[in-house]
């Protein structure tokens, strides 16, 4: 799997630390107000990353934190709690919203098929973490205390700016709102661990620490997490293209300080949905929505059909002519598979052969627009349309757009095989062909991935059947 890392700027191969296994961390939602389409562009191409890294044969440990306190309306520690700016808004409590939206937002991520990832933990579960790792990094002379509030000191690491490749004035700038310098902080660039003092002093959560009551900067949850869950070592760590300064650029140092070594070693960004007009602002405008999508007429799915055919990398920008544009490729795509019969013996090795078309399009840096265009070649193919359904279903384990559907034909009372039972099928004969050539490490993997999924393989005299949990 070839990958484009922001912390060397080039095309690598992607390369876990252990083989087969991948520590994966995403940065998660802020739950103070329903998620813009723009946001989940990012956790799709997450989305679809995870589910690509797993097809190609990994196993992957994916999570990814809710912040629910410290975010301030700066992303430079200034301005007031994001969560407490909701809470005001709507008349509740921090907690009720954090709640309201969160539920919001993976109610949103099941209408695009993003899988929810395996370890998802709210910053303010982990409050005896981020004390544990603020008192190490003091310890270690990498902090200060000024004025009531614990700072990471940025002019004890080596390469601060690793990652963004620019140096410090003009990315200063880029950290949003125009407010006032905190006088405190011994470098420009110095950012908050620990608040117990702040110019808003209603702030609804706060917890004691060494430093007195307070509450957690945003930066430090990130790190806290995912050592939590992956330990010191990270393989891929992702977010939109705003997170890369000043958030990731602080996870890195925070992070590394702490542990005294590099801590991960491919940086994954997704870049901005954009309209006509440049950014999309969530101060102008209508405010983009899954729901509003909906009301619209539009199906979720159509959005995520319409980021797929565009490279992570590169702005997308957002129309309604656009998704119209999207949405009728996508039901006519969907009208041609639905007419395929379900009939005749799925040709093991033409699944087999697609798999690794298929792998090139989206193991070369995620080209998802190129692992569409597999969809027609599968469709165009000279095999029968049991085989083409078989590897619909198979890519479809990562695009993730419903290609094969089941309703109608249920409708009808007729005993066809389901998109399941098609993919099921043609994982059970890839496992006998690895079996014959002896490929035993392939074989147990088809069979532990469903296994995963609540699918067990049952070896008889007559060949293998299958169980399905409930
Ligand atoms: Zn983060």
């Amino acid at each position: 799997m070839k990958l484009y890392n922001t912390l060397t700027k080039t095309v690598e191969e992607f390369i876990p630390r252990e083989a087969g296994k991948v520590k994966m961390y995403t940065c998660g939602p802020t739950v103070y107000h329903f998620a813009h389409i723009g946001n989940l562009r990012t956790y799709m191409m997450e989305d679809v990353l995870e589910k690509a890294l797993r097809y190609a044969g990994y196993e992957v440990l994916r999570v990814m934190n809710i912040t629910d306190v410290g975010h301030l309306s700066s992303d430079g520690d200034t301005g007031e709690d994001k969560m407490l700016l909701g809470a005001k808004r709507e008349k509740k409590t921090v907690l009720e919203i954090a709640e309201f939206y969160k539920n919001a937002f993976f109610s949103d991520c099941e209408k695009l098929n993003i899988k929810t990832p395996d370890i998802v933990e709210g910053a303010t579960q982990c409050i005896p973490e981020f004390i544990k790792t603020i008192e190490g990094l003091l310890e270690k002379g990498f902090a200060y205390v000024a004025d009531g509030n614990v700072y990471f000191d940025t002019s004890k690491v080596q390469d601060y700016y690793a990652l963004t490749g620019h140096s410090s004035e003009e990315l200063m700038v880029g950290v949003r709102d125009d407010v006032t310098e905190d006088q405190s902080k011994k470098n420009k660039s110095d950012f908050v661990l620990w608040f117990t003092k702040s110019k808003f002093d209603d702030q609804e959560l706060k917890w004691d620490s060494p430093w007195g009551v307070g509450y957690p900067g945003w930066h430090i949850e990130c790190s806290c997490i995912s050592m939590k869950h992956c330990g010191e070592y990270l393989d891929i760590h992702c977010g939109g293209v705003d997170n890369i300064f000043p958030h990731h650029t602080n996870e890195i140092a925070q992070s590394e300080a702490y542990l005294g070594h590099k801590w991960c070693n491919y940086w994954f960004h997704i870049h901005h949905l954009n309209d006509e007009t440049g950014k999309m602002s969530k101060s102008k405008g209508e405010f983009l929505t899954v729901s509003l999508l909906e009301s619209k007429g539009y199906d979720p799915l159509v959005y995520r059909f319409f980021c797929l055919q565009s490279h992570y990398r590169k702005p997308l920008v957002f129309s309604y002519e656009a998704l119209d544009q999207a949405s009728a490729t996508f039901n006519k795509l969907l009208g041609r598979i639905a007419r395929l019969s379900r009939d005749g013996e799925v040709d093991c090795d033409f699944v087999k052969a697609n798999r690794e078309r298929f792998l090139g399009a989206i193991g070369n840096d995620l080209n998802t627009a190129l692992a569409i265009t597999n969809i027609y070649d599968i469709l165009k193919a000279n095999t029968n349309d049991a085989t083409k359904l078989a590897c619909l279903a198979d890519i479809d384990s990562v695009l993730s757009l419903n290609l094969v559907r089941d309703t109608e034909e249920k409708a009808e009372g007729v005993a066809e095989k389901t998109a399941l039972e098609l993919e099921i099928e043609a994982l059970i004969a890839e496992r006998a062909e690895a079996k014959k050539s002896r490929n035993f490490a392939r074989a147990d993997q088809i069979r532990d991935e469903l296994k995963a999924r609540g699918i067990t393989l049952v070896d008889t005299r007559e060949g293998t059947t299958y169980t399905i949990d409930n």
